[in-house]
């Protein structure tokens, strides 16, 4: 039986693109040790933060939470998590169910928001109704509410639980259809834009999708297994990955090497152009007078549903204690 390349105990991971085994708590170790390092490197954190995580309920959102919890007070910053029930019927259920688990676990205050309470109405109603893909609806819904939750608990950053899978797989689609404004969005991190959108970090910048799973799964971290029955395995994003994958079995580290250069060359790629602005009925950003949300639950639900959406999340972190903020 293979041993830990620092311990000896019995080894329960191979990490190909350092050549070394690790044992259990040395594989924790390696992880939290690479979510540090991207923390510092990157500059994502200071003391005194408050980040706010979004906690799907899946393997690399609890992964985030669970590194991130390990390293809070050595950082000395707060973590406030926030869980979106689409109303996707069992898979909702089930990743509303693994975020409470976890949250409570971890001791992280959780702002949940279900959508058929804030909204009377779920994803695949809301993509009906909108005449629009549940993706496309859903992926917008989500970074809106994490947004306004972001705004409304006033973080400093929203942490999001991308790895290095994803993003080489983003980078790469990107790159084929030459949008490199999409490209200048995948680095560790963005700016704040005043008080309208919390700026993003990724602290799983430089860790794989094995490797993010592997951690949850030795921590006893509650997660869900199962994937949302809207995942499409016919799009582009899968063929992409495939062809990653192949790359990094040839060379190892292939895709931490993509991330690492790309945060170095972040800087050079055109950032998106257009006036910046605010919907005139959230207040929150958009790039014209109307955000996507208000104007998609306009036409869907008839009433523009920002206001509600921020007064709702307002009145939960009330309950909860975390505003007024105090400094
Ligand atoms: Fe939402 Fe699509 Fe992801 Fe399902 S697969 S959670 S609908 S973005
Ligand atoms: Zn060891
Ligand atoms: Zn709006």
């Amino acid at each position: 039986m293979p041993r830990c390349s620092i311990c000896s105990k019995p080894a329960i991971a191979y990490i190909r693109y350092q050549r070394k085994y690790l044992c259990r708590d040395h594989y924790i170790e390696f992880i939290e040790d690479k979510v540090r390092r991207a923390l510092r490197k990157y500059k994502m954190v200071g003391k005194g933060y408050r980040i706010l995580v979004a906690l799907s309920g899946g393997k690399d959102s609890s992964t985030l939470l669970g590194a991130l919890a390990a390293l809070r007070s050595e950082f000395g910053y707060e973590l406030v998590a926030v869980h979106i029930d689409l109303g996707i019927y069992e898979y909702s259920v089930k990743s509303k169910m693994a975020a409470e688990e976890l949250a409570k676990k971890l001791e992280v205050p959780l702002i949940e928001v279900p959508l058929s309470e804030v909204l009377g109405t779920t994803i695949p109603e809301l993509a009906n109704k909108g005449r629009r893909p549940p993706c496309s609806v859903c992926g917008m819904v989500k970074r809106y509410i994490t947004n306004a939750a972001a705004v409304e608990v006033e973080a400093d950053a929203v942490a999001l639980g991308h790895n290095a899978d994803d993003l080489a797989v983003y980078n790469l689609k990107s790159f084929l259809s030459q949008d490199l404004e999409a490209i200048s969005k995948l680095g560790p991190k963005t700016e704040s834009v005043e008080e309208a959108a919390i700026g993003r970090i990724r602290p799983l910048y430089l860790v794989y999708e094995k490797e993010s799973f592997l951690y949850a799964y030795l921590k006893g971290l509650p997660f869900l297994h199962e994937e949302c029955p809207f995942v499409d395995h016919r799009q582009m994003e899968v063929k992409l990955k495939e062809v990653v994958n192949s790359l990094e079995e040839e060379r190892p580290g292939m895709k931490i090497q993509m991330m690492s250069k790309l945060a170095l060359r972040i800087k050079d790629y055109p950032k998106p152009q257009g006036k910046i602005g605010r919907c005139k009925y959230c207040g929150l950003i958009t790039g014209g007078d109307v955000c996507s949300f208000c104007r998609l639950t306009k036409k869907a639900l008839g009433e523009p549903m920002g206001p509600k959406v921020r007064e709702y999340i307002r009145s939960k972190a009330l309950k909860l204690g975390l505003i007024p903020r105090r400094l």
